[in-house]
């Protein structure tokens, strides 16, 4: 299944992107080195706003035709909104790749490490670990719509939602089949069927009709608001849940922000068949406030290179990652921690405790 020779782009991108990616890059390195995996990395300084100024867009003409021959794309962050408009640097690359190589899932953990604090109280690592299953194409998200009446009393606006029997099964079977992998099997779909009354039991319905196909695994439905409350106070309860485009957004920030930190947690943008290339990236952006201090939380960038791993099959290099991450962080040593955990480290200390820490798996 996976790839003898696993081919990354690597698009650091714009600030804090820049600070974290070379830890990312040497953790996947420690890795491949003491799992004797062969990994190959070429790097890109377009999708960056540096590279807009110079060229007058974010990506050069044949950005497709180079990123097609790379299995994944490892990604920092994009976005500076003093140099150019979140709109143009934002569209013109990160959502442009998403669109153009069809990475319709949108999968994040969210995992409560040891030495993070859950925003949740009393909630230990253990408690909190599972995934969110993100549509990414379809669904809420579609441009149907418009105004009539314009400017009169009558105005109105509609935004039609679109669901596909293709887009809403596949994601479904990806997120079925994750759940089958797990020790807990268990699937939890996000619906909202008591109010929005064609899509959402149209959803409920395919999700009944995989679940014949998928005979070991237990599936719970709830609607998106109740959802939503067991997120933050019995997140113990789920596994892997999948939503609709606009609910797995929600679940996608919420989940991990009752892990602690948002500089920690990592995210896959993945076409799953591999047809086109995935994209890893940390769920943090750019952020300008603190880019050149050297001071940003590496960890995000680190996970999604795990992810990574993960997905393209090297499951003990990914689950020694893993382990790395939170054999440092579980230390809780502030001399290596980043100032967001509490620290008076830096991106290179903790960047470098977790690269420590691989190698010496071996
Ligand atoms: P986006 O536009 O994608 O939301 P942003 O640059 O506006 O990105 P984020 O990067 O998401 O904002 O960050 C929000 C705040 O969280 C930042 O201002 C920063 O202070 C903090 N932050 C984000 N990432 C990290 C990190 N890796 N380490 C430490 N602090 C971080
Ligand atoms: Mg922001």
């Amino acid at each position: 299944m996976s790839p003898k020779l696993l081919k990354i782009a690597v698009i650091p991108g714009d600030g804090i992107g820049l600070e974290v990616m070379p830890y990312g890059v040497r953790c996947l390195e420690a890795a491949a080195k003491v799992f004797g995996l062969s990994l190959e990395f070429e790097h890109f300084d377009f999708a960056s706003c540096d590279y807009y100024e110079k060229h007058g867009d974010m990506l050069p003409s044949d950005w497709k035709e180079t990123l097609l021959k790379f299995d994944a794309i490892y990604f920092g962050a994009v976005g500076m909104p003093d140099q150019v408009p979140d709109h143009v640097s934002l569209w013109g690359s990160l959502l442009k790749f998403r669109r153009e190589f069809d990475q319709y899932i949108n999968l994040r953990p969210c995992r409560l490490m040891p030495g993070v604090k859950s925003p949740l109280a009393n909630k230990k690592p253990g408690d909190i670990d599972f995934w969110v299953v993100r549509e990414n194409t379809e669904g809420e998200y579609s441009s149907i719509g418009g105004k009539i009446f314009e400017g009169t009393d009558r105005e109105t606006v509609v935004q039609e939602t679109v669901m596909t029997r293709v887009g809403v099964d596949r994601v479904l079977r990806y997120a079925f089949n994750l759940a089958q992998s797990r020790p807990k099997k268990k699937l939890t779909s996000a619906t909202k069927s008591n109010g929005i009354s064609i899509t959402m039991p149209y959803w409920d319905s395919r999700v009944k009709e995989m679940s014949s196909s998928y005979s070991d695994v237990s599936v719970e439905k709830y609607h998106i608001d109740i959802l939503t409350a067991h997120f933050v106070q019995r997140p113990e309860i789920f596994d892997v849940v999948v939503g609709s485009n606009l609910f797995g957004d929600i679940m996608s920030d919420l989940g991990p922000a009752c892990t602690g930190t948002i500089g920690i947690a990592p995210s896959g943008n993945l076409n799953p068949e591999g047809k086109f290339p995935s994209l890893f990236e940390p769920v943090h952006g750019s952020a300008p406030d603190i880019f050149g201090k050297g001071i940003a939380n590496p960890i995000g960038m680190i996970w999604a290179g795990q992810m990574m791993l993960e997905h393209f099959g090297f499951s003990e290099a990914a689950a020694a990652v893993l382990k790395s991450i939170e054999i440092v962080l579980g230390r809780s040593d502030l001399e290596v921690m980043t100032a967001d955990m509490g620290g008076k480290g830096n991106t290179q200390t903790l960047g470098e405790a977790v690269e420590k820490e691989i190698l010496a798996f071996k």
